[in-house]
């Protein structure tokens, strides 16, 4: 996504993947600035070890508790999380408003927590549900500490999901069920799910996960992970070269990818 980014605007840039174990953190980070690296993300399982060794974080990143991109900003490394910014593009480039909106997500997780934050800056109500209710408790309460946003939590299970479905204008699936490969397989019976409602499901392999076949047929609004990965990529790449991104040249990579994982 990010090389088809360069390629399309002719930028000499090169996004390169590198395994780093967790004892080579702090070095690889540190040589960043060494090298003259401009920017990275950062992913499973270093998204909270390697804010120790940022010079600044990010306001929302610090909230959300997690950091997937880093500036090289004249050698002061600074964190951001751009998770939380794609769920909301994703949303509004879909035509939908999340100001005023009664929102549930299911899942309390490093995904949860980042669309968490950003939704609750504008919506009206947030309700958590999680399979362990502990962490919808701990992120509902955070949540209500630092937004401005109604807030509540509890188990995930079919019947809390019976009654808060009838309470809410937007559901988000911010658990890995449907994941592959564990694919065919839903957070919520079809049967629940209210006729109407939008969805939006944030897992992006694949792409129509079972949540939103069933969420189609139940003739609701639906909105891919996909479009999330696309714009938080895309918010990332606009903090490391300040050029606006080439989305559609980024979700085309996105998609080739996706269909050669899928046919292999
Ligand atoms: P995570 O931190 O591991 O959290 C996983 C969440 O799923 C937890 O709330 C966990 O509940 C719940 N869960 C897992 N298996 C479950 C099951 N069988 N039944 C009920 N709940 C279950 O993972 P994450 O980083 O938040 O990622 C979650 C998903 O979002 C992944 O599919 C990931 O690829 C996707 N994602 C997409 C984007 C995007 O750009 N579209 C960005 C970030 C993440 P417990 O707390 O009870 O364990």
């Amino acid at each position: 996504m990010q090389n088809a980014a360069f390629r399309e605007l002719e930028l000499d840039y090169a996004y390169l993947a590198f395994r780093v174990p967790k004892e080579l953190l702090k070095s690889a980070i540190l040589g960043m600035a060494g090298l003259g690296i401009v920017g990275l993300n950062v992913t499973i399982p270093h998204k909270l070890e390697v804010m120790k060794y940022l010079d600044h974080i990010d306001e929302d990143a610090l909230l959300i508790g997690a950091v997937n991109t880093v500036v090289n900003r004249d050698g002061e490394l600074i964190g951001y999380n751009t998770d939380g910014i794609g769920a909301v593009e994703a949303l509004e480039r879909s035509g939908i408003q999340v100001k005023g909106k009664r929102i549930a997500i299911l899942g309390a997780g490093g995904g949860s927590r980042a669309v968490a934050f950003k939704l609750a800056e504008s919506a009206r109500s947030i309700t958590i549900l999680n399979r362990t209710k502990s962490r919808a408790v701990a992120l509902a309460k955070t949540l209500g500490k630092k937004r401005n946003v109604e807030v509540k939590a509890d188990r995930l299970n079919d019947d809390t999901l019976a009654t808060t479905l009838s309470e809410i204008d937007l559901l988000v699936n911010a658990t890995s069920i449907g994941m592959w490969p564990n694919t065919g397989v839903s957070p919520i019976k079809k049967s629940l799910l209210p006729r109407g409602l939008t969805v939006f499901d944030i897992v992006y392999n694949p792409v129509q996960t079972q949540l939103l076949c069933d969420a189609s047929e139940k003739d609701c609004r639906v909105v891919e992970g996909v479009d999330m990965l696309v714009y938080q990529g895309a918010a990332a790449f606009e903090l490391w070269t300040g050029t606006r991104a080439p989305i559609e040249a980024m979700r085309r990579a996105v998609m080739d990818n996706l269909r050669r994982k899928i046919k292999s």
